[in-house]
């Protein structure tokens, strides 16, 4: 059933390994962390034992440098919060880019995929590591020099790349995009948070109140300590499905890929299909039980042009004609090569009907 979801960049499964850890925190060891007798402190001790997990992913120093927070959204809407005078990339996720717009922070210029920095020295910078719509990858150290404050949105990056954390002072990560549950996820911080989000309790060293999500947590640890292990073996795996894809879409099909040429993770590819709409593509793809998108998840209801397309100066009828192909470890090449067969046709059906 996986092996035909190619929307890894919205969601991913729950690896199998980490539901396993994770039952024991939903049945019996349902403590609350915080509480000082046994069942609280077993359920601390997994809480400690996965934010050693995650630290050793993302190479922070010390596992005390991470918060754990609900989701990716929360940690970025915490550092945007607490600073005015920054600016973002335009290639930003809508958890960075909305609260950083009604902050009044600016964009940074852009001519294609390179990004310019400020005229001013800034309070903060965010630049995402990698592009959740196309896969493109950008350092955010690179703008050390212009802002007090580096932030990096590591969403995308978790589980793909090792991650580089030198010159950054907040990063955010989200359990649910590498094999793990949904409604985790985690502010890494140099040396301390911008400032208390949650105020009330004194979990997270009073960072961030709140009783702790501790299946959660345990399963986005089981997570890194999977992706630890496997993710270079899934990154060469995901370029052998993508190469497949390409291979099997022909030349001559009028598409084109988006981002190509600048640097990038293979797991997410953007292809714009001349004379198609998108939306009509991922309909047609649902039906064959493929599941893609037109775009990322947080936006496909809208109406609205895609923001990170639109930034690169790309013409109505390329934004129209855009579907997402996000590739996961539980994809094939049998499966993906399937996957290019049924776009083909209908592409050349859809072109056929206009
Ligand atoms: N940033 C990026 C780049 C994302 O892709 C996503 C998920 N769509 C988020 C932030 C939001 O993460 P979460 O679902 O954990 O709030």
């Amino acid at each position: 059933m996986w092996e035909r979801y190619f929307d890894n960049a919205a969601t991913t499964p729950v690896d199998p390994r980490v539901l396993d850890e994770m039952l024991p925190y939903l049945r019996d060891d349902f403590g609350n962390a915080n509480s000082i007798h046994g069942f609280g402190q077993r359920a601390m001790a997994a809480v400690d034992l996965a934010r050693e997990r995650v630290s050793n992913l993302i190479g922070a120093e010390d596992p005390g440098q991470i918060v754990f927070t609900s989701g990716a959204t929360e940690a970025n809407n915490w550092v945007i919060s607490a600073f005015s005078n920054g600016a973002i990339s335009p290639f930003e996720h809508s958890a960075v880019r909305e609260p950083a717009l009604r902050k009044g922070m600016k964009l940074l210029a852009n001519d294609d995929f390179v990004l310019f920095p400020p005229t001013e020295t800034l309070e903060l910078i965010s630049v995402m590591c990698v592009n959740n719509e196309i896969g493109t990858t950008w350092n955010a150290a690179d703008f050390r020099s212009y802002a007090t404050h580096i932030h990096s949105d590591m969403t995308q990056q978790l589980g793909k790349t090792p991650i580089l954390l030198d010159g950054i002072d907040y990063a955010s990560f989200s359990s649910h995009k590498a094999y793990g549950p949904k409604g985790v996820g985690a502010l890494y911080f140099e040396t301390a948070p911008p400032y208390p989000f949650q105020i009330g309790g004194e979990q997270e060293h009073g960072y961030r109140a709140g009783t702790l999500n501790v299946p959660g947590i345990v399963g986005f640890g089981a997570a890194c300590a999977i992706a630890a292990d496997e993710q270079e073996q899934n990154f060469h795996h995901a370029a052998r499905l993508r190469s497949v894809l390409l291979e099997e879409l022909g030349n001559g099909g009028r598409w084109q890929i988006n981002g190509e040429g600048a640097p990038g993770v293979p797991h997410i590819l953007s292809i714009s299909f001349d004379g198609i709409e998108g939306e009509t593509l991922v309909v047609e793809a649902d039906q064959a039980g493929f599941a893609i998108s037109a775009g990322a998840a947080c936006s496909s209801r809208s109406t609205e042009p895609s923001h990170v397309l639109t930034a690169l100066g790309f013409e109505e009828s390329r934004l129209r004609g855009t579907v997402r192909i996000s590739f996961g470890k539980f994809n094939s090449v049998d499966s993906v090569t399937e996957l290019a067969k049924t776009l083909r046709h209908s592409v050349e059906k859809l072109r056929r009907m206009m």
